[in-house]
């Protein structure tokens, strides 16, 4: 397998404090060796082993290929009419889904896979080098099988979200989609993914029914990670802390035990400021989390009702603009953050055995990402070893 240099790398954050300065373990003047899919050295750029190939960052910055731990990408159709509406002044509800369910129902297999490898793209011109997505606009055993089995060909991160909305077939009884969601469903969609999600939400899935789809999704062997107090207060973060989720995502509607129970278990707090930015509503405050000893991970959300941005750089810019985090804060989050969120300690860091992810920024340095808001920076992303932008 080939070798190559990346060299003359103003700045590199590594996310290894034992490689560099401070939690983004930052080397100045830095260069790191690829071999195959691996980081294989990281160090100053002066003291570079030789390698087959070389190629000169010319004073660009680099930091590891974006983590997207949250997204929702296999749909169909478009909800531009009603984010116009709420922008012009209607509130946003749960209940917009259903649009896209009754789109996504209606698209054919190659529709739907085009759709998410057209979204995987532009996500990876941004720098996203790994990204979760869900299913969730299917809401039938066989949709839901569908869409986990079309996300799967296409990453490793892959979540059963049939508890997304009530299906609207089961509008009259939600206790028997609870039971489809556990049953059937679950059965049928397993195989494909790693994740099981609840929407816990006044509107879509209560305390008790999250408990049984996650308890239910655990015991065949898929981990919880749940949307949790995104519109209202309520019970999804503490379920989530209390059943060992990897992360509680949203959490814009926080108590104090709220934080706490985060501060102190193993449980991710995901924040999504696309879904603020796109419903204008309240910001999850990252800086109570981050003073209470909270891991904060930043994730797009992207979908087409709530937060239809595939841009972690964009992300990054708000968690810094409005949600009390620092620069290094916000892009350790964005990386590394990810990377908890998703329970994997071979991506978010460019260190020797992690996989070689990593974006290269026009920018001197990691902190242009939220001290050039909307400025397309990143220039070049090396995803597994291979140079894809
Ligand atoms: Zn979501």
């Amino acid at each position: 397998m080939a070798t190559t240099v990346i060299t003359n790398i103003s700045s590199l954050v590594t996310n290894d404090p034992s490689l560099g300065e401070g939690p983004l373990g930052l080397i100045q003047d830095a260069a790191v060796v690829v071999d195959g899919d691996r980081v294989a050295w990281v160090g100053a750029s002066s003291k570079a082993p030789a390698t087959d190939n070389r190629v000169d960052a010319e004073g660009r910055a680099a930091l590891p290929g974006f983590v997207d731990s949250h997204s929702h990408l296999v749909f169909a159709g478009d909800r531009t009419a009603e984010f116009n509406a709420r922008m012009s002044g209607q509130s946003y509800s749960a209940g917009g889904i259903r649009t896209t369910v009754a789109a996504t129902r209606a698209a054919t297999d190659e529709a739907l896979e085009a759709n998410l490898v057209r979204h995987i793209r532009e996500a990876l011109r941004q720098g996203t080098t790994t990204l979760e997505t869900k299913s969730g606009y299917g809401l039938t055993v066989e949709d839901e099988a569908r869409a986990l089995r079309i996300a799967a060909a296409h990453t490793d991160e892959v979540t059963y979200l049939g508890a997304h909305i009530v299906s609207p077939d089961y509008a009259d009884d939600p206790a028997a989609y609870v039971e489809l969601v556990t049953g059937a469903m679950l059965d049928a969609c397993a195989p494909h993914a790693r994740w099981v999600d609840v929407f816990c939400e006044r509107g879509a899935f209560d305390g008790d029914q999250a408990r049984t789809i996650l308890t239910a999704g655990a015991a065949r062997g898929l981990i919880p990670r749940v949307h949790a107090n995104q519109l209202t207060y309520g019970p999804g973060v503490q379920l989530a802390v209390e059943l060992g989720a990897a992360s509680a995502d949203h959490c814009t509607h926080l108590t104090d035990a709220d934080v706490d129970a985060l501060a102190g278990g193993d449980t991710v707090a995901t924040l999504l400021p696309g879904a603020e930015f796109s419903t204008r509503a309240q910001w999850p405050d990252a800086r109570r989390l981050l003073d209470a000893g909270a891991t904060v991970a930043l994730s797009t959300d992207c979908n087409p009702g709530s937060s239809y941005t595939s841009s972690m750089p964009f992300c990054v810019a708000l968690a810094v603009r409005d949600m009390g985090m620092t620069p290094d804060e916000a892009v350790w989050s964005a990386t590394a953050g990810g990377a908890a969120a998703l329970r994997r300690d071979d991506i978010g860091r460019i260190a020797p055995g992690a996989l070689a992810d990593l974006a290269l920024l026009d920018a001197p340095s990691h902190v242009h990402l939220a001290y050039r808001p909307g400025v397309p920076l990143v220039s070049a992303v090396w995803r597994r070893g291979v140079r894809e932008v």
